[in-house]
């Protein structure tokens, strides 16, 4: 029997990336998959397809309160209860702190933290009482800083301790962890586009190349699962060795 057969898990930032490679990935091993993000992953639900039937897209701003309710609303109706979420969406931000307007410094922490919560509240909300599991995506930049990175990895580290407090609060239930990759190949990451400067910094790690999405979704298929049943309150690199907290 796959592993993740019982499952109804959701994943947020779907349409692209690591949203992407999760969603495909927790179906490859029999979850039913409901895919979300801000732009309809039309193209990620034609990947799940092949592997069950009965997941569900949806769209939705995670940064909007109304939004969120509205999805978690359509959820309700649409899949069997959920029994967890691997929530990726999110956005970067890079410029020197000095040319950072308070607009940039919200904009980040509303979608990436403030996404968090409201995601993750209405998860728990209906997980509370029940087996269940919660992963959020912070970052290697979650545990660590980085110059001209700040709102970004303030948001970050704000993941990891929203994470480390719902694994309290939600035991022995429900497990809450954490991804932190490094430089994943992605459109945020833009690889293609990185000066030759930024991408030797980016690749100047033990692993000396980027990461696949497809590794980091290898991991959260993992930590959905059982055989991750005693993880819980921690933040897992799969970063190539950036980070070696
Ligand atoms: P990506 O830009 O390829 O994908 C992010 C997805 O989030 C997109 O599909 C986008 O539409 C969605 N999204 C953005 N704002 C949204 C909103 N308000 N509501 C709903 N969806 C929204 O990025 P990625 O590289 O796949 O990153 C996924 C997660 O991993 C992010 O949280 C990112 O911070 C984190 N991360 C990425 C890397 C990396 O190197 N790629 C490293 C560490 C952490």
């Amino acid at each position: 029997m796959s592993a993740l057969a019982d499952q109804t898990i959701l994943v947020t930032g779907a349409f692209r990336g690591i949203g992407a490679a999760c969603a495909e990935a927790l179906a490859e091993r029999g979850a039913r998959v409901i895919a979300s993000d801000i732009v309809p992953p039309k193209e990620t639900f034609a990947r799940l397809a092949p592997h069950r039937k009965g997941h569900v897209t949806l769209v939705g701003d995670v940064s909007d309160e109304a939004s969120v309710v509205a999805m978690f609303r359509e959820i309700d109706h649409a899949a069997p209860a959920i029994t967890g979420v691997v929530h990726c969406a999110g956005i970067i931000h890079e410029k020197p702190l000095l040319e950072t307007t308070v607009e940039e410094f919200d904009k980040v922490q509303r979608i990436n933290l403030r996404g968090t919560f409201l995601v993750g509240r209405e998860v728990l909300r209906r997980l509370d009482g029940r087996e269940g599991c919660v992963l959020l995506t912070a970052s290697d930049l979650g545990v660590s800083g980085r110059e001209t990175f700040s709102p970004y990895v303030a948001s970050k580290h704000g993941v990891m301790g929203l994470m480390r407090s719902w694994a309290k609060e939600f035991a022995p239930h429900i497990r809450v962890n954490a991804l932190c990759p490094g430089p994943i190949d992605t459109d945020m990451l833009g690889a293609s586009s990185m000066s030759p400067q930024w991408r030797a910094r980016e690749l100047d790690i033990p692993a000396a190349r980027f990461g696949k999405p497809a590794e980091v979704a290898a991991m959260a298929a993992f930590l959905m699962g059982p055989e991750a049943g005693f993880i819980t309150g921690q933040g897992i690199g799969v970063n190539g060795g950036s980070v070696m907290p």
